[in-house]
């Protein structure tokens, strides 16, 4: 961790376990460390680095997350010393994006992510081998070995580039001639941890998951069918989750994975109320849907964890700045009680229908 405040850290601590839940990785042990500076080298300082060997050792852990971007001499050498698997914030980020992405241009999106982050690691590497080579200016034995690979790599960032063009290009066209017969999605967005897959667990039953969603459930565990009030039946979709301190390099990831929702006939926007600024993470949810092209979705914008607030006075005054600045009606909800469920739902009923109407108003 670099230098900043205790709570921000922790924050950013948790939020990392979880997404390391989300792959399946369980966190075993934590070091914190502060310094003015990374250490070039490092990063963490060469003491530091040999306390997390010790601690690995004692926990039998077998791969060390730094939650922060790391360089490749820093990668490499961490993973010499450590010997030892490492990772880096950006690519625990990438490997949720790659498990979340589902349509081909998300997909290329991740892959081109990808391939970008290993191309200079590549280059670390191939600096370390041509050290150790031998005298100054002779080659290192795996140099080619990795210029290869890196030239390889290179060539298939320019090809990912290419595919994707063609790929943008073909789902314009494709959305163009989407029917409107088909079942209507409800997309679920949020910030990481606010609580968008308790919700979809607690609006759906796990008969339906089994009989009459069988094969959604095999496709894909973020979907679920629900029926609403009215008998209409809908998809409740989980979105990639907004993640905080996003690496500037993955922003396209992202927002690529993230435009999934641009197929959805309804927003459901989670708010998590413990937010230091429950205000601002909406507006950053709401800016990212606009720049994806999803501003003229209808949306319905959630409380989640309503049972965590006991001060009722302090739920009231968020709800209000939210529905201040945002103009719509907000729902105070529990996911986890499964409180306010049956009012979410009419909402959502309600506002499909609206959406329905206004079309067909507009013939759109
Ligand atoms: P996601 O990352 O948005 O999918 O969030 P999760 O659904 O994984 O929830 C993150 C954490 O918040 C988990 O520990 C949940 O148990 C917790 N959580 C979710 N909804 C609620 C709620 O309504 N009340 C409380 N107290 N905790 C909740």
């Amino acid at each position: 961790e670099r230098q900043g405040a205790n709570d921000d850290i922790d924050l950013l601590a948790e939020e990392l376990a979880l997404l390391l839940s989300n792959l399946d990785i369980r966190v075993v042990g934590r070091i914190d460390q502060r310094r003015a500076s990374p250490d070039p080298a490092t990063f963490i300082g060469k003491g530091k680095l040999y306390e997390v060997k010790a601690l690995m050792e004692s926990l039998g852990a077998t791969l060390v997350v730094c939650n922060d971007s790391l360089l490749p001499t820093q990668l490499h050498n961490m993973r010499s010393i450590l010997k030892a698997e490492v990772w880096d914030r950006s690519f625990v980020i990438m490997k949720i994006f790659e498990a979340r992405a589902h349509s081909a241009e998300a997909k290329l999106q991740v892959e081109l992510a990808l391939c970008k982050y290993e191309i200079p690691l590549l280059k670390g590497l191939g600096w370390q081998m041509s050290q150790t080579g031998g005298g100054i200016g002779t080659r290192g034995p795996g140099e080619t070995e990795f210029e290869r690979h890196r030239r390889k790599l290179e060539r298939k960032v320019v090809a990912l580039q290419r595919k994707l063009e063609q790929v943008r290009r073909r789902r314009l066209n494709l959305r163009k001639r989407r029917k409107k017969t088909e079942t209507q999605t409800v997309a679920i967005v949020g910030y990481t941890n606010s609580g968008k897959s308790t919700l979809l667990r607690a609006l759906s039953h796990d008969e339906d998951i089994y009989c009459a969603d069988k094969l959604f459930a095999t496709l894909d565990p973020k979907v679920r069918k629900v029926s609403l009030p009215s008998g209409k039946l809908v998809l409740f979709a989980d979105t990639v989750g907004f993640i905080r301190k996003l690496p500037v390099e993955l922003v396209a990831a992202f927002r690529a994975t993230l435009e999934e929702v641009n197929e959805a006939a309804l927003l459901l926007i989670v708010i998590d109320p413990l937010d230091k600024d429950p205000v601002e993470s909406l507006r950053v949810v709401e800016e990212t849907l606009s720049q994806i092209g999803a501003a003229s979705i209808s949306r319905l914008i959630a409380v989640n964890k309503i049972d965590m607030l006991d001060n009722k006075e302090k739920l009231e005054a968020i709800l209000e700045r939210l529905a201040i600045h945002s103009g719509c009606d907000i729902i105070p909800i529990s996911a986890l009680k499964k409180i306010n469920m049956p009012l979410l739902l009419k909402k959502v009923d309600e506002t499909l229908r609206q959406g329905d109407f206004s079309s067909s108003l507009t013939g759109a």
